[in-house]
């Protein structure tokens, strides 16, 4: 049965954080959909721990912090969080409503839908190289979900940060072997899990090489190994039986562009008065919308938020008076937050 409610909000970066609130506000029900496996979108998976110096009453906050106080914020409205998860289509049902389907299979049955994908969803960096393609199999991967796989088998992993070291040190106890290749001397991962990996190599259960990867070996379609060429510009050859790929996320429009809106330089064009997109139903907010004198800022995400839910609310019930409640004063709005009103 697919899951009833108001809007599906694709995107749980802190524009789709906060919208959740400002649809709360007006009585409006929202489930939040995203790729990743944890809100936040860029604030918690690029800078984390940097200091944004341009929210409104803060100096000074640390984007993940801003991220904690947005989902502190919206708890009173409990939105759905579909985590993990890729909004892959949806369709306009003859009724207004939307028929919308994520990659883990979850459906909604949506009055409107609410993009807040910020630059796109978040996808591991593909690996590419001359001989790729001749491959019948690649045996090249972007997680870890059967570790029995790896059992015994001499593995290359690519990649310099956590997740690269992490897993170095995790198969180097079951794999015959782990070559760790990056393109540097210096590892981006936590120094304590680089000294592990140090000592993995001085015990012979690990090679680190650097350089970058030129070609990839095969025979008769079978992969067979990579061919690099290190920091002094030579050749050498690492063979192998699985490739495993950790070079972080980067952001793809991913399915967005097929869903028949209109796009202009990989941003949809909203108009001011409600972040409507070209299809009735359709709001777009935050980095993914485009409109004269645009700017991708999360305080502009967040404007945006406010007329959207009103926008969304005109949608859903057209003949309903539009007003602004404060929610200094409004005991409605008290009631919907969860908050005492003040006495008299
Ligand atoms: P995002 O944060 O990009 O979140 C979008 C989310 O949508 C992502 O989590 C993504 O996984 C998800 N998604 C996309 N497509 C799908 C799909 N099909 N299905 C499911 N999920 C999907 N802004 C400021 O205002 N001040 C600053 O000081 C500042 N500093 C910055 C510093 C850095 C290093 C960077 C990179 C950006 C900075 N920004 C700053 C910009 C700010 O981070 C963005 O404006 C903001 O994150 C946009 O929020 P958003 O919610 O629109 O999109």
């Amino acid at each position: 049965m697919p899951i009833k409610t108001d809007v599906v909000i694709v995107g749980a970066g802190p524009v789709g954080l906060f919208q959740v609130f400002e649809l709360g506000l007006l009585d409006l029900k929202a489930e939040l959909v995203d790729s990743l496996s944890k809100p936040g979108g860029q604030c918690s998976e690029l800078y984390p721990e940097k200091p944004i110096y341009d929210i409104p009453a803060y100096p000074s906050i640390g984007a993940q912090e801003l991220v904690d106080r947005l989902l502190e914020q919206i708890a009173p409205f409990n939105p759905g969080m579909h985590l993990n998860q890729q909004v892959e289509r949806f369709e306009k049902k003859e009724d207004g409503r939307f028929h919308v389907v994520t990659s883990a299979g979850t459906e909604f049955d949506a009055g409107a839908v609410i993009i807040a994908a910020g630059l796109g969803s978040f996808l591991p960096r593909k690996f590419r190289a001359k001989g790729l393609d001749e491959l019948v199999d690649p045996p090249i991967h972007y997680k870890v979900t059967e570790r029995v796989r790896f059992e015994g088998k001499r593995l290359l992993i690519l990649g310099g940060g956590d997740s690269a070291l992490d897993w170095t040190m995790e198969l180097a106890n079951i794999a015959d072997h782990v070559d760790l290749i990056h393109r540097r001397a210096e590892f981006r991962g936590a120094p304590a899990s680089v000294e592990k990996v140090k000592a993995l190599a001085m015990e012979g259960k690990v090679t680190i090489h650097q350089g970058m990867i030129t070609s990839v070996l095969h025979e008769a379609g079978a992969f067979r190994g990579l061919e690099l060429m290190d920091l002094e510009k030579n050749k050498c050859t690492v063979s192998g039986d699985e490739v495993l790929v950790f070079w972080g996320l980067a952001p793809d429009l991913g399915p967005i562009a097929d869903w028949a809106l209109d796009i202009e330089k990989k941003q949809i064009a909203v108009d001011t008065e409600k972040f409507q997109t070209s299809i009735e139903g359709i709001f777009a907010i935050g980095d993914i919308n485009t409109y004269p004198g645009k700017k991708k800022l999360i305080l502009s995400g967040f404007h945006e938020a406010a007329l959207a839910a009103f926008g969304v609310q005109k949608y859903l019930y057209p003949d309903k008076r539009q007003f602004v409640q404060y929610t200094t004063t409004s005991p409605i709005m008290h009631q919907r937050l969860g908050v005492e009103s003040p006495s008299k």
